[in-house]
């Protein structure tokens, strides 16, 4: 249920902020440098569940922002639980922005409880029901890894920027400017994926991982995509997963499979294994960003840089 935390005021903080301001006119401070804002160094403090997103409020936020991400690299959402210090965070922030759709399957109890009296916001709220698709295992649910159609993140970006602006309307300007520039490199972004995975032969034009990670990416991308577990990792895989997708590998001559780098390997290499055995021999073509980004710093910790490197790394494998 994407749309069931929606942006909910702090009635107490609007308030606050009401007689801050009206102060301050009435001072007529000579200096009237203090933001009417919580906050460390009057900046507007976002936590964010997946990195993913606190990547574009960074970028959308600019120095008006700080960001703390609470799931870092390798890290899965689908089992994520707030820690103690998560919880703290969460207490501190102005405002909390996650994906929605049950991708923090974990934590949905915590978020709901916050969105009464904090501004917490879905990151999916804006994309229409007929662009999500289903989880294959659970038809009521969608598919929550939104993020590998470009498109849709560019969807959350102006999610984001709006929020931005409404919290903090004094810097409209610069969010809107910052939210404009990071717009462009992700059309870029999205072009480029589209052209790169095009350049791979049809008939090798198959992506197979060890959870689900991939729809939206092959809906998108136009590339056929088969994973081994559903689309949560909560969910087990069994012998006959492992052996259906064994069978598929040898059927039709896929010659690698990509690993990833918040989900265990083990069931991939099982299915590598189990090929083998047949007498058909299948690589790992590498490792792909999914449900994580990259280890701060480098560039597979952005969001562009993850997707970058899933395109650059599908390519040179199967192409
Ligand atoms: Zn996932």
């Amino acid at each position: 249920m994407q749309t069931k935390f929606s942006v909910k005021k702090a009635p107490l903080r609007r308030l606050i902020m009401m007689v801050v301001v009206l102060g301050a006119a009435i001072a007529l401070s000579a200096c009237g440098s203090n933001e009417a804002k919580k906050g460390t160094e009057g900046k507007l403090n976002i936590v964010a569940t997946i990195g993913m997103i606190g990547d574009v409020a960074e970028q959308v936020g600019g120095d008006h922002v700080t960001v703390t991400s609470l799931m870092g690299p390798g890290v899965d959402p689908h089992l994520y639980k707030a820690s103690q210090g998560d919880m703290k965070k969460l207490d501190g922030a102005d405002i909390v922005f996650y994906n929605g759709l049950h991708l923090e399957g974990k934590m949905v109890d915590i978020l709901e409880k916050m969105s009464s009296h904090k501004t917490t916001v879905a990151v999916s709220k804006t994309i229409p029901e007929a662009e999500l698709l289903s989880d294959p295992v659970a038809p009521d649910s969608h598919d929550p890894h939104i993020w590998f159609n470009v498109q849709n993140w560019m969807k959350a970006t102006e999610v984001i920027r709006d929020t931005l602006i409404e919290a903090d309307s004094a810097h409209a300007e610069d969010y809107r400017k910052n939210a404009e520039a990071f717009l462009t490199q992700l059309k870029e972004t999205d072009d480029y994926a589209r052209e790169q995975i095009g350049q791979i032969p049809e008939e090798h034009r198959i992506l197979v991982t060890a959870h689900d990670a991939f729809h939206y990416f092959g809906r998108a991308y136009n590339i056929q995509v088969m994973g081994l577990q559903g689309i949560s990792t909560a969910s087990e895989y069994g012998s006959k997963d492992v052996s259906d997708l064994r069978d598929y590998l040898v059927e039709h001559h896929i010659k690698a499979v990509f690993v990833e780098s918040s989900v265990s390997t083990k069931a991939i290499e099982a299915v590598i294994e189990g090929a083998k055995k047949m007498g058909h021999t299948v690589e790992i073509g590498g490792e792909l960003f999914s449900d994580a980004m990259g280890k701060a710093g480098t560039t597979e910790g952005t969001y562009i840089g993850m997707v970058r490197h899933n395109v650059d790394i599908i390519v040179k494998a199967l192409k």
